[in-house]
């Protein structure tokens, strides 16, 4: 196959973290016979400097030309709050994905084998093992809501956010999750607060009607909070997590922190045509960027979730996913997950030996 991905470099260690994963997929491309057309797409704080705004025109025209899209990080505090919104990376990040129409988010935490240490739960729940896929619903709910700030007579200003869901929100992605459970351990949690919120009841009537429609996969209601609390008790008990857009928001970082590290997650945001747009959660980390201390795994493991959900592609995913194992098993570690006593290696050498593991 030919692919034509999108390559959205960024600031920070983005430029350095999309190197990796570029050498990686060419090195998939060697072993399965796939050849890749890279188009460069400039979009962040270093599309500020260039052309004066962080979403320069065109930019979701040249990615809707490709078959996928990989960012690596957006951000710094050159382009920082003082800044009016078109130069602020952050608008431009809101505004790719709403204009590709990515309303599923998808975040697997899952603690590679090799990095169980790293975990900060009990020994014996770490050893249960926990891989689980956070579905967040990504362009609704009270992040997109209407918004109001106003003086009140007595009690001094008053503001609110709405949140609002429709059926057919709640129901594309409610699809998405169980769709993805049957390609995993086909169980369904799905979040909610039912028991307060009327967007939790409508939620949760059509989660009810899409599980009577896939009777092979198991369905729960969980209450967030309770789920919340699971997520550091237990999570080895869920495969796919499905919820609201601010629930999501909250929960993945959780999830996330119980595998250990930031350098280590990738993610997907997809919608219902392609191109998926596929980066790793961190950011942009000016701390260590431009020294070769970046962990590029992330974004190489978003390229894994590129083949397996944009191409769907699950060998040469697996081939990326088993590759960064290996090395990890090999005892490779980049500064970030560097255990004492352990030399780290630097971003480049980390890419080279999953390259040479594919
Ligand atoms: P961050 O994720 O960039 O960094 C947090 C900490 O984790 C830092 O100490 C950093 O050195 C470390 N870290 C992050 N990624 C790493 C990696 N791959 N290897 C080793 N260490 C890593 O978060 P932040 O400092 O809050 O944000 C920095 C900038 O990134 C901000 O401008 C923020 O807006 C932006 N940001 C962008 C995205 C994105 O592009 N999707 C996401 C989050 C933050």
């Amino acid at each position: 196959m030919n692919y034509k991905i999108a390559l959205i470099r960024g600031d920070g260690i983005g430029p350095e973290v999309v190197n990796e994963a570029v050498g990686v997929l060419e090195a998939v491309g060697e072993k399965f016979g796939h050849s890749y057309e890279f188009v460069d797409v400039l979009l962040g704080g270093c599309a500020t400097d260039a052309v004066g705004k962080s979403y320069p025109d065109g930019t979701a025209e040249k990615c809707r030309a490709c078959d996928a899209v990989l960012l690596g990080a957006v951000g710094g505090p050159k382009w920082g709050s003082d800044r009016p919104a078109e130069q602020r990376p952050e608008t431009a990040l809101l505004a790719i994905r709403r204009d590709l129409g990515l309303y599923a988010n998808l975040r697997p935490a899952a603690l590679r084998p090799a990095m169980a240490d790293a975990c900060p739960l009990k020994k014996e729940t770490a050893e249960k093992g926990i891989d689980l896929m956070m579905v967040r619903e990504l362009t609704g709910g009270i992040y997109f809501g209407k918004r109001d700030r106003y003086d009140t007579p007595d009690r001094g200003v008053e503001c609110t956010d709405l949140m609002a869901y429709s059926e057919q929100e709640i129901e594309r992605i409610g699809r998405r999750a169980f769709e993805l459970a049957r390609l995993r351990r086909k169980k369904v949690s799905s979040v909610d607060k039912a028991n307060v919120l009327e967007t939790s009841r409508l939620w949760r009537a059509v989660m009810h009607r899409l599980a009577a429609e896939y009777p092979d996969v198991q369905y729960e209601d969980v209450l967030v909070d309770n789920c919340a609390m699971q997520l550091v008790r237990d999570p080895g008990q869920f495969d796919v997590v499905v919820t609201e857009n601010m629930f999501g928001d909250i929960l993945s970082d959780e999830a996330s922190m119980v595998t250990g590290s930031i350098g280590l997650l990738p993610s997907a945001s997809i919608g219902d045509s392609a191109p998926g747009l596929y980066e790793p959660i961190h950011g942009s980390a000016p701390d260590i960027a431009g020294q070769d201390r970046a962990n590029p795994i992330a974004t190489i493991l978003s390229a894994a979730m590129m083949f397996r959900y944009s191409f769907q592609r699950p060998e040469e995913a697996a081939a990326i996913e088993n590759a960064v194992d290996a090395v990890l098993a090999g005892g490779w570690r980049t500064p970030d997950i560097a255990e004492p006593g352990v030399t780290p290696i630097g971003t480049r050498e980390m890419g080279r030996r999953i390259r040479e593991h594919i």
